[in-house]
C-alpha cells in the first residue's frame, strides 16, 4: 500500500547507515530466474534442485554432466543490473550504504557500480570455477570453453579432481571470512534493507535476525512472504524495480 511506501522511505531517508542484503529476486528483471518464485527454477522443475546439491554433484556424473550444460546455457553470462542494483549504487553515493550482503553469484550488483570491497559474496561467485580436491581457482571461462569443446565433465586441470563453480551448494560450508565479514556487517548497520529474497536459507536469513538483534530497523522488499517479515517496520510487496527506485 501507499503508506507502506512512504513509511518505508520516511525510515530509508533517516537512515545513515544501510546494509542491503538481496537475493535472487533482485535479479529476476535481469532475465535471471530465481529458484522459489512463480517462474523460478525449482517451482518449475523441482528436480533441478540437485543440482545445487553438493552431494549429488559429487556423487553422480549425471547430474556434474546437466550442470555443466546448465552453466553453460546461464542467462547470467549476458545479463545486465537493472534498475534495483542501481537503485542501491545511488544509496552507495550517497555515502549511505555501507555494505550488500547478497545471496547472488550474478555479479550484478558489481556491474552495476557497486564498490566490490562492499559487496559480500555470501554464496560465491559462477564466474570462477574450484577443484573440490585441490582448491585450485580459475576462471570459469577456461572450463566452459572445455564443456563447448566437447568434455561433458571437465576435470580438474591441476589434479584431476571434480570441478565445480565457486559457489556455495547446499552441502557446502559458506566461505569462513567472508561469512564472518557478513556478521560484522549486519550488526553494524542502523538499517537492514532486505531485496529479493524469500529468507529461507541459512545462514544468510539468520543474517537478518542479528541485524535487528543489534537494533537495525529491518525493511522487507519481497513479492512473497518471508519468515522474517514479523521483524520488519515496513515490508513491500511491489515489484522490486519499482520498489527499490522509489525508496533511494
Ligand atoms: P529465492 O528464489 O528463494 O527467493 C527469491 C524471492 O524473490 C522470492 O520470494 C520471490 O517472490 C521474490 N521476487 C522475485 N522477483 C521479484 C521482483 N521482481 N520483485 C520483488 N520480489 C521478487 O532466492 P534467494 O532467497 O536468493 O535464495 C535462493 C538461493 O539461490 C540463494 O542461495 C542464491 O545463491 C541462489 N540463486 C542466485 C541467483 C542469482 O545469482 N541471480 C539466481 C537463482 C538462485
Amino acid at each position: 500500500a501507499a503508506e507502506d511506501l512512504d513509511h518505508a522511505r520516511e525510515l530509508v531517508a533517516g537512515a545513515g547507515r544501510i546494509v542491503a542484503m538481496t537475493g535472487a529476486g533482485i535479479s529476476t528483471d535481469s532475465g535471471i530466474p530465481d529458484f522459489r518464485g512463480p517462474n523460478g527454477l525449482w517451482t518449475r522443475d523441482p528436480g533441478a534442485e540437485r543440482m545445487s546439491n553438493l552431494r549429488a554433484y559429487v556423487g553422480s556424473k549425471e547430474v556434474r554432466e546437466q550442470t555443466w550444460q546448465a552453466r553453460l546455457a546461464h542467462p547470467g553470462w549476458n545479463a545486465a543490473p537493472n534498475t534495483a542494483h542501481r537503485a542501491l549504487v545511488r544509496l552507495e553515493r550517497q555515502g549511505r550504504l555501507h555494505s550488500i550482503i547478497t545471496q547472488n553469484i550474478d555479479r550484478l550488483h558489481h556491474q552495476a557500480g557497486s564498490a566490490p570491497e562492499r559487496v559480500l559474496e555470501l554464496h560465491g561467485t559462477m564466474f570462477e570455477t574450484v577443484c573440490l580436491t585441490c582448491a585450485d581457482r580459475r576462471d570459469m571461462r577456461e572450463a566452459l570453453d572445455r564443456v563447448t569443446a566437447g568434455e561433458t565433465d571437465p576435470p580438474c586441470a591441476s589434479c584431476g579432481g571434480i570441478l565445480k563453480s565457486a559457489t556455495i551448494s547446499f552441502g557446502q560450508e559458506l566461505d569462513a571470512e567472508v561469512l564472518e565479514r557478513a556478521r560484522i556487517a549486519a550488526q553494524s548497520g542502523d538499517l537492514m534493507l532486505v531485496a529479493g529474497s524469500s529468507l529461507t536459507v541459512q545462514p544468510a536469513a539468520g543474517l537478518v535476525g542479528l541485524a535487528a538483534g543489534a537494533g537495525a530497523t529491518v525493511v522487507v522488499c519481497n513479492a512473497a512472504e518471508t519468515p522474517y517479515d514479523s521483524f520488519a517496520a515496513a515490508v513491500l510487496r511491489g515489484p522490486l524495480g519499482e520498489v527499490l527506485p522509489a525508496l533511494t
